[in-house]
């Protein structure tokens, strides 16, 4: 009968079918994305309104994975499971590799998992001394003070710029997040602050010992500082990185290039996400897409079975 073949375009499975002497072509109908934050870190909506706002943009599956805390995983998992939406329960990892900030994506993995809890635990403690000298040295030139931007984060576990930020809008300083960012909070600025974080190859094993599946998010993000480059990658690999978010908004045509050969060549899955923020960033649900391959991968490397399931 007839050949199917299938190329990777954007995160959507396209498939060129030639049946009975004519072809047709047709794409994967499961649209998954695999990388949002609600309000429990620096996204601006509650975890169940992002679940409502990924069934209204048409996606089949979609992940929570907010910086640094779970938190949000029980809401978007009775929400998801209300809407008849599948959800990935996921968490965005801040790292750092050779002085660069990495994001680190872990899927499926055990909450409970005590050593990386406490590995957690430092992050939220860092983060919040961070915010602490940041408003700080803010304070000098702003009225700004660390009770109004702790007040922005019920949890307080993953609060950073972007809460700074919102402060900074709230207070007229600046006109959005983005102008906070190209402004005050430039981390070639006078007031910016780093914060401590685990090494990426130590973070990718921590990962996987907690049953989670690892993978480096928006590995070609130029804006902010330098990228990442193979080497560290390989290194990555090596302590057990599953896979690479090549479609993502942060990645341009030559570095999505250079991670699709990486990925070919280290046999690692290749994501593609929205990074969505709700109005924290222009980002739109589902603007890019992960393949049913991949997702399937996610699913047999990780501890915890998919909320809803795969049909
Ligand atoms: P931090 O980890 O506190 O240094 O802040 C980094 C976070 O700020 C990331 O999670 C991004 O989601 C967010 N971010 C970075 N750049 C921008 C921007 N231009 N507009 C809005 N949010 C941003
Ligand atoms: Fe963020
Ligand atoms: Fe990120
Ligand atoms: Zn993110």
């Amino acid at each position: 009968m007839g050949t199917v073949r299938a190329a990777l375009c954007d995160g959507l499975i396209s498939h060129t079918a030639t049946l009975a002497g004519g072809t047709c072509q047709y794409y994967e109908a499961m649209l998954i994305d695999l990388h949002t934050h609600s309000s429990v870190s620096d996204g601006t909506e509650p975890p169940a309104q992002v679940m409502a706002q990924a069934k209204a943009a048409g996606l089949d599956v979609v992940a929570l994975t907010d910086h640094d805390t779970t938190d949000g995983w029980a809401e978007a998992s009775t929400a998801a499971s209300q809407l008849g939406l599948t959800l990935v329960r996921g968490m965005e990892l801040s790292t750092r590799m050779n002085g660069i900030t990495v994001h680190l994506l872990s899927y499926s993995h055990d909450p409970s998992y005590q050593p990386l809890l406490d590995m957690l635990g430092r992050i939220h403690a860092a983060r919040y001394e961070r915010v602490r000298a940041m408003t700080e040295r803010l304070a000098k030139d702003y009225p700004i003070t660390l009770e109004q931007v702790v007040a922005r984060v019920p949890s307080g576990k993953a609060i950073g710029r972007p809460h700074i930020a919102d402060q900074l809008v709230a207070l007229g300083v600046v006109e959005d997040r983005a102008a906070a960012f190209a402004g005050p909070l430039h981390p070639r600025g006078q007031y910016y602050v780093r914060y401590w974080s685990v090494e990426t190859p130590d973070a990718v094993q921590l990962v996987r010992r907690a049953g989670g599946v690892p993978v480096f998010a928006h590995p070609g993000a130029t804006g902010r500082q330098r990228v990442v480059d193979d080497s560290a990658i390989v290194r990555m690999c090596q302590a057990g990185l599953a896979g690479l978010e090549v479609y993502h908004r942060d990645n341009p045509p030559d570095q999505r290039a250079r991670l699709m050969e990486l990925a070919g060549r280290l046999n690692l899955f290749v994501t593609g996400s929205s990074d969505y923020h709700g109005a924290g960033k222009p980002n739109r649900l589902g603007e890019n897409l992960t393949s049913e391959t991949a997702l399937r991968q996610i699913v047999e490397q990780g501890q915890l079975p998919l909320v809803g399931g795969l049909d």
